[in-house]
């Protein structure tokens, strides 16, 4: 299967997120199951980002949201975590500080995108501008529609620029956040991870929903698509993450740059040297 294809947000139509089963599992029937698969695009991954850091032609940037306890911070962990940190980076976006708010929305945000020959990964980004100030009635439309064309405008000029863009919806229903909420309530390891905003942000769930299906609606485009992936299950999230990035990494058509310098050359006159001194300390200690 393509992943791709199968959650590609398509470009100028609605979106209805209430069509897409948070519950999807796809050919598996478990996590077992999934796990040899999963494993396998981890390591394609973890192989071409060697080759992206290596070629330094393209840039890549992964854009994390979703509704609260989605499993953004899951998706960093196990699909990431076989990459490399050197060449990579996680930024997280979180309430503006004044600095931040006295400037325009992407001002933030544009210092962490990708260097060529880097991955980057937002937790939140600049799409909070068009989610959560909507939601909470600090932006009018005509605010939210003319950021929807700014974050076209920069996003295409980050793809000008060698920069491949994956945004992800981490989509889970409102039955699996409780449940989340629950396990963030009981276990120790997990309280700190739950406040009272998580409750309140909750109860405007239909006002999200409404915000993240025009956002990705308006702003999925064939240079910085949208993914819809299904996320009750976290083993078949992170199936479908690594795969998506994965099959867009590997479509890139890297390739190691070739050699610099004179390689016969070195092999000859310094390599065979080299060894050549190598054989003789080790005579003269023999016979010393
Ligand atoms: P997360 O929930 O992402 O794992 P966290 O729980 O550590 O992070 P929170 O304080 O819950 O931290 O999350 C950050 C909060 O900041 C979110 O409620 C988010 O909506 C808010 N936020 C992010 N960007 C903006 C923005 N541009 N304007 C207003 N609020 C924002
Ligand atoms: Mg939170």
């Amino acid at each position: 299967m393509e992943y791709r294809e199968r959650f590609r947000v398509a470009e100028g139509k609605t979106l209805s997120l209430r069509d897409i089963d948070p519950g999807y599992k796809g050919h598996h029937e478990s996590e077992e199951e999934a796990k040899e698969e999963t494993g396998l695009y981890c390591r394609k991954l973890a192989a071409l980002q060697t080759l992206l850091y290596a070629e330094k032609k393209h840039a890549v940037l992964i854009v994390l949201q979703a509704m609260d306890a989605g499993g953004k911070d899951g998706v960093i962990n196990h699909v990431f975590a076989t990459i490399n940190p050197q060449g990579a980076s996680v930024s997280g976006f979180k309430q503006p500080t004044p600095a931040e708010l006295a400037h325009d929305f992407l001002w933030r945000v544009h210092p962490h995108a990708p260097g060529k020959g880097e991955i980057a990964i937002f937790n939140r980004s600049h799409y909070e501008d068009v989610l959560v100030t909507r939601v909470h009635g600090l932006i009018d439309k005509p605010t939210w529609e003319a950021r929807y064309e700014e974050i076209r405008a920069f996003e295409a000029l980050l793809a000008a620029n060698g920069t491949t863009i994956l945004k992800f919806f981490l989509h889970i229903s409102r039955e699996e956040q409780l449940a989340r909420f629950a396990e963030r309530l009981n276990d120790p390891a997990k309280n700190w991870k739950i406040s009272e905003a998580d409750y309140a942000e909750r109860e405007r769930w239909d006002a999200y929903v409404a915000a993240f299906e025009e956002s990705m609606a308006r702003t999925s485009v064939a240079h910085a698509p949208w993914y819809v992936v299904p996320a009750n299950h976290k083993w078949f999230r992170n199936l479908a993450v690594s795969a998506i990035v994965a099959e867009t990494m590997e479509a890139l058509g890297m390739s190691y740059p070739r050699p610099t310098v004179d390689l016969a050359r070195i092999r000859r006159e310094y390599h065979e040297a080299v060894k050549e001194e190598a054989k003789e300390e080790k005579a003269a200690r023999g016979h010393g």
